[in-house]
């Protein structure tokens, strides 16, 4: 089994994808990307002998990569996991830059440009099915979001409906209100053992899991508007394998789109939103500490620090692979959260 696993090169990958400009007037920032993994970028405000910055990532996806072409590069990563391997995979950058975009997709509910999440899951499936006369795989999600530093279920459902798992009326608010623990994995392994899990089998499974995680995380929003910018949303996969002979491997995938890393001005917030500005950039700023802290094979590792490496802590470090991919917009008005993602996302690359 194990010697079917790829060399994976290091176990912390950066990759920084730009996404499409939308404004046809503004200047491009974005100077020069290189097959090395190498990006150049303009200061608007600068010439440009003085305003040129370069940063490097292990690779770096333009405006025209498209979904398919972004997943080639994950995929092996994704089918280390089959093989027993925990794998985290981020979307960090600033609201509107494409984190989204890069995990799910666009919303919509089309089979048309589906993010890393659905290819994943795909995938996952696939190699269940060839391997299977030598292993027996059991695939099953949770999906929950943190918000203010507060896990929830975005798989809840009713409790009085037991027509589990699909083609229900899903009944959404109460059960999403709750703190879920997180706990020291015990044998099942399972870090939030409160949250459902649900077996998945195909894809259209997963899509309607999807929706539902997305329903909940939208219901969730109106109240505070638009919520969903501001929260972490993480995806486990978890895989249970069986051998012929009785061995059996236990692994997750996490897919966490993370909540928007801009800086808020603090003069101008108040209350609500300068109480989840403050909670998104510690959890942000605690995650960076920690990936840093792996590059660099520091001994203490500050797992704790924060409920979003808490709850991966298994899957960060160790064996694990964890893969960023740092999202930015090459529009001119974005420069300054440009540079502060790229800069977060060199911090936290080993390249
Ligand atoms: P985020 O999740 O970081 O806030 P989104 O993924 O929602 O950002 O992206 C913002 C908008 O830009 C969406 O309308 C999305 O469809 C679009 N978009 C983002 N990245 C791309 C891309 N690579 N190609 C085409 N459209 C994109
Ligand atoms: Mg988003």
């Amino acid at each position: 089994l194990y010697n079917m696993v790829q060399d994976l090169k290091g176990n912390i990958r950066v990759y920084c994808r730009i996404r499409p400009s939308f404004q046809a007037e503004s200047s491009n920032i974005v100077d020069f990307i290189g097959e090395d993994g190498s990006l150049f970028i303009l200061d608007p405000s600068k010439t440009l002998k003085d305003g040129r910055k370069l940063f490097q990532f292990n690779r770096v996806f333009g405006p025209t990569a498209d979904q398919d072409e972004v997943y080639k590069d994950t995929q092996p990563l994704i089918r280390s996991v089959m093989d027993g391997y925990n794998v985290c995979i981020f979307a960090y950058g600033q609201t509107g830059s494409g984190k989204t975009h890069t995990m799910s997709g666009p919303s919509g509910g089309t089979f048309k440009d589906m993010g890393i999440n659905y290819l994943a899951l795909t995938d996952l499936f696939q190699m269940s099915n060839e391997r299977n006369d030598i292993i027996n795989y059991d695939i099953y999600v949770q999906m929950v979001e943190i918000y203010n530093e507060q896990v929830r279920d975005l798989l809840a459902e009713d409790k009085t409906d037991n027509k589990y798992p699909f083609h229900i009326h899903y009944s959404i608010h109460f059960h999403t209100s709750v703190d879920l623990n997180i706990c020291n994995c015990n044998d099942d392994g399972l870090r939030l053992p409160d949250a459902k899990l649900r077996p998945v089998n195909s894809t259209a499974d997963v899509m309607t899991l999807m929706k539902l995680g997305e329903v909940n995380r939208a219901v969730s929003s109106t109240a505070m508007n638009n919520r969903s910018s501001r929260s972490h949303s993480v995806l486990t996969v978890h895989v249970h394998g069986k051998d012929t002979s009785g061995n059996s491997i236990r692994s997750c995938l996490h897919l966490v789109d993370l909540a928007g890393s801009e800086r808020v001005d603090k003069s101008e917030v108040t209350g609500e939103r300068l109480k989840e500005a403050q909670f998104i950039n510690k959890s942000l700023s605690c995650l960076g500490d920690v990936i840093t802290a792996l590059a660099q094979k520091n001994s203490h590792i500050p797992y704790r620090n924060s409920k979003l490496t808490l709850l991966l802590q298994d899957s960060l470090g160790g064996h694990a692979k964890t893969l960023m991919f740092a999202h930015v917009s090459p529009e001119a008005d974005s420069f300054g959260e440009t540079v502060s993602t790229l800069k977060f996302a060199q911090r936290v690359s080993t390249v």
